[in-house]
């Protein structure tokens, strides 16, 4: 579980990118054509051996995508074992798999377990029918119950909970049914996401045609309202913007994702994988998109990169003050001055007395964070001050 020490070790991150459909909505990179599976584990198995993690400490290891539960937990468990063959993995360390609820079965969820993940994020997105077929998903609101209790019953105790809201037509109503049957299903994790608009997606050409309205701002800010609300009062704490973790029955642990928490603490990860991005030293580096030309690749004995940049002080502030306001914690202003030899208080004073009046962010001694309002507008509070 969680804790602040263990936010220095560095992130394992593994990219498995295939997905049964694609959603109407989604814009990460995943292809459909499941035949290249085989060709794409060797490779990424390779990838492994070249890349190995230094003399990096991991404390986390995460299979996402995509969708990891296209594969079986034979092929999971190769992966896992190679990553700690070749990796310095520490003993109790976070693992986790993001699963597709029309991909798992509770056979298959008991084999994840079994093959030393502990944590597992199940895609509900939605309980109702009616919000997945508009979101184009290939399961039931009753498959993404089944998936969570089966991985309950597989051993896991920490399961993490995945839903959207602000579809179309969906009333502040329905989401609260969502939502509070996702509290009954008790998870340790629960990250609700705004839906958006990303382009070039199916969903967001529909959108431009007028064959569908999106839901509007107001109605949408009332949804994240009601979220923070609800989760808050049963026992969910918001860490992030869109996620909540629950403490441990001990009140000492948390269950907020440890993985996710290195890429908002500007901490070294490593991803491997089809459009994987790492960052180490002040280095960024990602991989080739393509699934075909990252086989290829890698059968030919290169890594798959295909750009990488040093990001200078600026980007380096630009990108803190962005994970930071994400984060309900926020900024820590005496860590920001000390990392970047500057004086955050006389750097945005006059921004950040505008947007204290404006009730959008908190400045005290040493923390600058969001206002629940501001976390509406997180983005253009970002580019304000940037
Ligand atoms: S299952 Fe996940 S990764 Fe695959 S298309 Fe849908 S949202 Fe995207």
């Amino acid at each position: 579980m969680d804790t602040a020490k263990n936010i220095e070790n560095a992130g394992l991150y593994l990219h498995i990118p295939f997905c049964i459909k694609k959603c109407s909505y989604c814009d990460f990179y995943s292809i459909t054509d499941l035949s290249l599976k085989e060709a794409f584990l060797k490779a990424l198995i390779s990838e492994m051996h070249m890349v190995s993690g230094g003399s990096l400490l991991f404390d986390t290891l995460y299979i996402g995508g995509g969708t990891p539960s296209v594969f079986d937990e034979v092929c999971i468990g190769r992966i896992i074992e190679t990553a700690y063959s070749l990796f310095n993995i520490l003993p109790d360390s976070e693992v986790t798999i993001e699963t597709n609820p029309g991909t798992v079965s509770r056979k298959r969820l008991a084999g994840y377990r079994g093959a030393g993940v502990n944590r597992v994020n199940v895609g509900v997105q939605s309980l109702q029918d009616v919000n997945l077929d508009f979101l184009g998903r290939i399961h039931s609101g009753k498959e993404g119950e089944l998936a969570i209790r089966w991985a309950r019953q597989s051993g896991f105790d920490n399961i993490g909970l995945d839903l959207i809201y602000g579809i179309p037509g969906q009333t502040i109503k329905s989401w609260l049914l969502d939502l509070k049957r996702a509290v009954e299903l008790e998870p340790e994790h629960i990250s609700c996401y705004m839906l958006t608009y990303e382009s070039g997606t199916p969903m967001d050409r529909d959108r431009k045609k007028g064959i569908f309205w999106p839901a509007p701002d107001s109605h949408v800010c009332d949804m994240f309202e009601t979220t923070i609300d609800l989760l808050n009062s049963s026992g969910y704490a918001q860490y992030e913007i869109s996620n909540f973790a629950r403490s441990g029955s001990d009140g000492l642990k948390s269950f907020k994702s440890r993985h996710n928490q290195k890429y908002w603490s500007f901490v070294p990860y490593i991803g491997l994988g089809p459009s994987a991005h790492s960052f180490v030293e002040s280095e960024r580096c990602w991989n080739c998109r393509s699934v075909n030309k990252y086989i290829k690749e890698l059968n030919a004995g290169r890594l798959p990169l295909t750009g990488k940049e040093l990001l200078n002080k600026e980007q380096r502030i630009m990108e803190a003050i962005y994970v930071g306001l994400r984060r309900t914690d926020g900024i820590d202003v005496d860590i920001f001055n000390e990392k970047f030899d500057v004086s955050f208080k006389k750097i945005f004073a006059e921004t950040i007395a505008r947007l204290e009046e404006d009730g959008l962010i908190k400045l005290t001694e040493n923390r600058c964070s969001l206002t629940r309002k501001g976390m509406l507008f997180a983005d253009s509070i970002t580019s304000m001050l940037i």
